[in-house]
């Protein structure tokens, strides 16, 4: 159903939990690529019932850790001259850089400029990280 062939290159973001679709989009920035970007909604899967799926047809790197934060779930498939020669299955990420922000009022990141928190994965379940100023948890996404 999903023609990969026609993809040249770039990547197929593959398995993405119904509804993180979007999220993932808005995260990657992908609305500034200039490539050609397919968002594919609800689509039927044996396994997940539904499920959506990007495509990205550039060069350019994306970032894993955003990914994984997101949906550790998704497989991502490499694609070049045609043919899909890459695939990697992505796992929650064990130290995050410059992607998240603290939510402790009282950490000093709040009230000074702070860049690139390192935060560090504490429970792999609900997916929080600990900040490495406040030791103060946090996730990424607000609903989870
Ligand atoms: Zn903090």
């Amino acid at each position: 159903m999903i023609n990969v062939s026609k993809l040249k290159k770039g990547i197929i973001i593959d398995h993405i939990e119904a509804g993180h679709g979007f999220e993932i989009y808005k995260e990657l920035h992908l609305n500034d690529i200039d490539d050609v970007v397919v968002l594919l909604k609800n689509i039927p899967s044996k396994k997940m019932k539904q499920k959506d799926l990007i495509k990205i047809e550039t060069d350019l790197p994306i970032d894993m850790n955003v990914l994984g934060l997101i949906d550790p779930n998704v497989t991502i498939n490499f694609v070049k001259d045609g043919e899909m020669y890459k695939k990697i299955k992505l796992t929650l990420p064990k130290v995050v850089e410059g992607i998240m922000k603290c939510k402790n009022p009282r950490c000093i990141t709040q009230h000074e400029e702070v860049k690139e928190i390192k935060f560090y994965l504490v429970n792999e379940d609900k997916k929080q990280y600990r900040c490495e100023y406040c030791d103060a948890y946090t996730t990424f996404m607000e609903k989870e």
